[in-house]
């Protein structure tokens, strides 16, 4: 059974300190599936675009065969558009508009065939279309859920449903700062935890990911860059990196999800590369790979 996703689907415009883009392409469940799709097939694609989604990056969907039949087209719509700018500290990042368009009035309709797929990732979109999406499956085994301050902050009832209804939580260490109400991340992470997902992984922007099971934290390292052009997309392309890793391993243990994290923090080190999805487009298993190889050499030591 597949993998799907439901998330947004968006035309950038992005300002970095090094340079700018308007229109590209982006969207959390654009970078999802690109990142999942070098692990696993196949991934179903749920989401709304205008008629003004330019042609090529449905191209680069199919490219990496992703499934469109999720994919809803309203005629005479906008897509979603979104314009972010970073600090010379690429952690900091202001929004500088939201434009829903299409996404204002999306209702998630899963085709019927997809409604017993067993890995369910639900991008980075308001908690109540979540619900909306978890209410159409049948008994999904493994369920991975993104979030953002926004809906901690504007949706938190609605979040809470879904987080009891998840196995594993991804949002990053202000996110959960915030969700806990708790300055201390090991503290913020034990309340979450309680909130109901099984797993709980706290992205750290460029200083690595912590992995928080039963009693249980594994630490990841960043991969040491040099050159970051644009972080957008980074955690959308960690969180399909991990859940893509899982569906095609079929392994859900702690070590599993472990890899899962080191193959996560690998397609997000190659996201940030590149403007828009530039980074994640082109790659092969062997760069992957050799990457993931690096990541395991970089917090390798003997223990006397
Ligand atoms: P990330 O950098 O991983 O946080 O993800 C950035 C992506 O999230 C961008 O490509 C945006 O289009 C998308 N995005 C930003 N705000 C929202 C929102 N409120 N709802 C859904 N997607 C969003």
């Amino acid at each position: 059974m597949g993998l799907l996703v439901v998330g947004s689907i968006a035309l950038d415009s992005v300002v970095t300190p090094f340079d700018k883009v308007e229109n590209a392409l982006g969207g959390s469940s654009t970078y999802i599936t690109i990142s999942a799709s070098y692990f696993s097939a196949p991934i179903h694609l749920i989401g709304v675009i205008g008629s003004d989604f330019p042609e090529e990056h449905i191209k680069l969907f199919e490219k990496h065969e992703i499934d469109l039949g999720g994919l809803q087209i309203v005629q005479g719509g906008s897509t979603f558009r979104w314009g972010g700018k970073y600090h010379y500290d690429l952690n900091m990042r202001d929004t500088l508009f939201t434009q829903l368009n299409v996404f204002e009035n999306f209702n998630p309709v899963i085709p019927e065939n997809l409604r017993n797929s067993s890995f369910v990732l639900l991008g980075n979109i308001d908690p109540a279309l979540q619900l909306k999406v978890l209410d159409q499956m049948k008994n999904p085994k493994f369920v991975v859920c993104d979030t953002m301050n926004l809906w901690i902050e504007t949706k938190k009832t609605d979040l809470l449903k879904v987080l009891g209804r998840v196995d594993v939580l991804v949002i990053n260490d202000s996110e959960a700062r915030l969700l806990a109400n708790e300055p201390n991340l090991i503290k913020s992470a034990n309340s979450i935890m309680k909130l109901g997902p099984k797993y709980l992984i706290i992205k750290k922007g460029e200083h690595g990911a912590l992995l928080f099971g039963n009693d249980t934290i594994f630490s990841a390292p960043a991969y040491p860059l040099q050159d970051i052009f644009d972080p957008t997309g980074a955690g959308d392309s960690f969180v399909g990196g991990f859940t893509g890793y899982l569906h095609k391993s079929r392994e859900l243990d702690f070590e599993s999800l472990k890899r899962a994290v080191i193959y996560g923090s690998t397609m997000a080190s190659f996201c940030v590369e590149k403007f828009s999805t530039g980074g994640i487009e082109d790659l092969t298993w062997l760069k992957i790979h050799d990457r993931f190889i690096e990541f395991h050499e970089l917090s390798r030591f003997a223990d006397e």
